[in-house]
């Protein structure tokens, strides 16, 4: 029997798992589809800023608006996925303090706690920070990890009837008299029909190009912004510059790392599937970044990414084109029933562009259903963390392990699912502190493949040592979990394969020497397993 859904979210980022979890509590029959892993777009190669709205104040109020109502609705729904880090802004003495009064004007103007701080006091007190400070300004910026987040939407919007078919590209759209009634997907399995009163398009930069099959046009500017990992906590709080945005003007604590980012160049089309930083992307960032925090000059850069934002143009370069929420009825804008648009926005306000979303779908189907997103605490975070580490301390009969803190810190609850008695308790990677039981839990729950996949869901191998030391280990714990013994040596080869992509561009130095050590690690004869 052909199973029919209300509606279908194309797009497993955070976007569309944000709308699944909505339309799944309003009730409705969803279906999310998402061609690669969750998170493999823009979601995942960001920089987990938990904007305050504070970079937005000046030239975008609304968004500020936005972000700032967002950043205290996920601090209190998604705990385990937000580090209340805070931020701040410095002024340097080219800068002036011009931009300064102006920034928290209007700061104060969208609603966002903007504090001017003795800087005197913030050298002594975030030593990592350029000396020569003129000027800070305290803001509400946090860290968010999300992977996690969109895991836990998608989790939530699971256990509350949606579906999920991930390694499932939607290749084109079933219409019948003009009306978009489903979609035409492709997995390893071959292709089917999958029909859906609604669709909704929350593919991201690709939305442009699918629904150009519908015969829809959306102006689209692939944006390509580059980031670089430092080997540890360079600061513990946001760093941002106090300034019109401008290129590597963040730096983000990211658990045991740092991130620095980002630039902002147009690109074509078809570069956005694979996407490499470049020499000179790298240089920019350098030269930017070590006016934030001069120890950048000689920290270890252990990988760079780049992702491509989804913006809404006519023209123009990617930091002009709005990053504002482009919500777009193509029954009305264009003639054809049935499709829904979502894109544009930010990491930060996908739980609203959801919401936006939802309501849209049901006032379609005629659905008289509430929003409950902002208020229902996220799968994870629905119990606090020293609650769920009483009760595993209690299951282990002592007092749990580092690794066993870890996983209640990312999975929150959810790690109350997780065996860390006996062979569970194995920590496998030392920098992230991820243990076998975080593993199995993570490959049930997320169906993972590969090392990739084990990765995004857990932070195995993100940490310091890039996996030099743990990711054999993974690659053989998967192989188990997973009943193919004798797959081991394939996923660590694709592992190392992915991860020399993201060290080429900054192979100097302690990368090169970290290479060198992996090469020799996994790269010889007996080290292959
Ligand atoms: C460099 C950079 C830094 C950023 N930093 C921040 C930040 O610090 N804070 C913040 O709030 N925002 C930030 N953003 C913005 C934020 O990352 C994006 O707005 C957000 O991730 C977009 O999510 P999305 O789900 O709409 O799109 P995506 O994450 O791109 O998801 C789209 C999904 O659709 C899937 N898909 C595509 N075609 C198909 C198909 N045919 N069938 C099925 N699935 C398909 C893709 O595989 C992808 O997973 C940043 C963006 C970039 C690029």
């Amino acid at each position: 029997m052909i199973k029919e859904y209300d509606v279908i979210i194309v797009g497993g980022g955070i976007t569309g798992a944000c709308t699944a979890r909505d339309c799944a509590l309003r009730g409705l029959k969803t279906l999310l589809i998402e061609r690669e892993d969750l998170c493999d777009g823009a979601s995942g190669r960001n920089h987990g800023l938990l904007h305050s709205g504070a970079r937005y104040a000046v030239n975008d109020p609304e968004g500020a608006r936005e972000c700032i109502r967002e950043n205290l609705i996920l601090k209190k729904i998604a705990s385990n996925c937000v580090e209340a880090t805070g931020g701040l802004f410095i002024s340097l003495p080219e800068d002036g303090l011009d931009w300064q009064a102006k920034f928290v004007t209007k700061c104060r103007e969208a609603g966002i706690d903007a504090r001017i701080l003795d800087p005197e006091k913030v050298k002594r007190e975030v030593p990592a920070v350029n000396q020569s400070i003129i000027g800070a300004v305290s803001v509400p910026d946090a860290s968010v990890d999300p992977f996690r987040l969109t895991d836990a939407n998608a989790l939530d919007a699971v256990r509350h009837g949606a579906d999920i078919l991930k390694f499932c590209s939607v290749e084109d759209f079933v219409r019948e008299s003009g009306r978009v009634v489903g979609v035409r997907v492709r997995n390893a399995g071959g292709t089917q029909e999958i029909r859906g009163r609604e669709v909704v398009l929350a593919a991201g930069i690709w939305a442009a190009r699918l629904a150009e099959k519908a015969g829809v046009h959306i102006s689209m500017l692939p944006s390509k912004g580059s980031l670089l990992v430092f080997g540890h906590r360079v600061a513990d709080i946001v760093i941002n510059r106090c300034r019109k945005p401008s290129n590597a003007d963040i730096i983000v604590p990211d658990d045991a790392v740092s991130v620095l980012g980002t630039t902002s160049d147009k690109v074509p089309f078809e570069d956005c599937d694979d996407m490499r930083v470049t020499a000179a992307e790298v240089e920019v960032l350098l030269k930017e970044g070590v006016q934030l925090v001069p120890s950048l000059a000689h920290t270890r850069i252990i990988r760079a990414y780049a992702g491509v934002r989804p913006l809404v143009s006519e023209g123009g370069d990617g930091r002009s084109a709005s990053r504002g929420i482009v919500l777009l009825d193509h029954e009305t804008r264009d003639g054809v029933p049935g499709l829904i648009t979502i894109t544009g926005g930010k990491l930060t306000t996908a739980r609203l562009m959801a919401e936006m979303t939802a309501d849209l779908v049901c006032s379609k189907l005629g659905v008289n259903a509430k929003c409950r997103t902002a208020q229902l605490p996220l799968t994870g975070s629905e119990t606090a963390e020293r609650k769920v580490s009483k009760v595993i301390d209690h299951k282990l009969g002592n007092k749990a392990q580092e690794g066993t803190l870890a996983a209640v810190g990312r999975h929150g609850s959810e790690s109350l699912k997780m065996d860390f008695k006996g062979p569970g308790a194995e920590l496998v990677c030392e920098c992230e502190q991820v243990t076998r039981a975080e593993i199995a839990y993570s490959i049930k729950e997320f169906g993972v493949r590969n090392l990739q996949d084990l990765r995004r869901h857990t932070r195995i191998g993100m940490g310091t040592c890039q996996g030099s030391h743990c990711v054999r280990r993974a690659a053989e714990i998967l192989a188990e979990e997973l009943g193919c013994p004798d797959r081991a040596g394939e996923f660590l080869n694709d592992y190392l394969q992915e991860r020399w992509k993201g060290m080429t561009p900054v192979l100097w130095g302690e990368t090169l020497r970290e290479a060198e050590f992996m090469r020799n690690r996994y790269g010889r004869k007996d080290y292959e397993i």
